[in-house]
């Protein structure tokens, strides 16, 4: 279904944390992360050698506004409907989780044969969470009703419970357990891939600064390699979760805009 030739990676910014189930902050992470990408901190090399100084791949892709009537989801489908419409891949800042159910329903119709790469403490598959279906507890339980991606797998989990268990098992989800850890074999894909980053997946010693602290999580290092290993196209991905009330002397600021990198290098190199 991938039937155009994207050439650019785009930026989006997601300020949006309407479906926090627990403490809001998620909305102010891309104002912040882009800020430590600017501030001189950090050179803007990546460790796969993609330079992003100035790199004609690499461009601003504005900020969802949430100013009008309809639906969040809507709004946010349109803003990443409209740079893929443009030739450009989305990497997104921001956001609660429930953000990427709409940025994979606008990535559905372009790659019909999605994998989705899912780093998180938690699975995100309640059927609802407090009585909302869009809760940033639910995103993959939507995905997967709708059919929009052929495999979701997912990493850093630590958080079972029986409900989650059975929605594993009735949508077919590969589900890595930190008990696990470290994984038997290097995961492999076929075919284009979605990375969908719950910065809660990373251990709470190397990124504090999330609404729900689950210890026991991968390290910041883990988190890179498994990017930099996939093994197939990197097409999009998403940072959610990061809630800057949260965080301690900016590390987790400084990890997100390590992983935008690390992340837009891999997209890029693709490119
Ligand atoms: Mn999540
Ligand atoms: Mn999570």
């Amino acid at each position: 279904m991938q039937d155009k030739k994207f050439n650019k990676l785009a930026l989006l910014s997601i300020p949006f944390d309407e479906n926090s189930s627990f403490e809001k902050g998620p909305a102010q992470a891309p104002t912040i992360i882009k800020q430590v990408l600017q501030n001189g901190s950090l050179n803007k090399g990546t460790e796969l050698d993609i330079n992003l100084n100035q790199n004609p791949k690499w461009v601003e892709g504005g900020e969802v506004s949430f100013a009008d009537e309809r639906h969040f989801n809507e709004q946010i489908s349109s803003a990443c409907e409209a740079l893929l419409a443009e030739d450009k891949l989305v990497l997104s800042l921001g956001g609660d989780h429930s953000v990427s159910y709409p940025l994979i329903k606008s990535y559905a119709k372009h790659f019909g044969q999605l994998n989705i790469l899912h780093i998180d403490a938690h699975t995100d598959l309640y059927d609802s969470f407090k009585g909302n279906r869009f809760s940033n507890a639910c995103p993959f339980a939507r995905v997967m009703e709708e059919g929009l991606c052929k495999r979701l797998v997912q990493v850093g989990i630590r958080t079972l419970n029986p409900h989650q268990r059975s929605q594993i098992d009735k949508f077919g989800v590969e589900c890595h357990e930190m008990r696990d850890w470290p994984l038997s074999a290097p995961l492999t894909f076929e075919g284009p891939v979605y990375i969908s980053l719950d910065v809660d997946g990373i251990d709470p010693a190397f990124a504090p600064g999330v609404s729900h602290r689950e210890p026991g999580g991968l390290s910041s290092r883990e988190v890179i390699n498994l990017i930099q290993h996939v093994d197939a196209p990197v097409v999009g991905a998403d940072i959610v979760e990061f809630n800057p009330n949260k965080d301690i002397d900016d590390m987790t600021s400084q990890l997100c805009a390590k992983l935008v990198k690390e992340l837009a290098g891999k997209i890029i190199a693709s490119l």
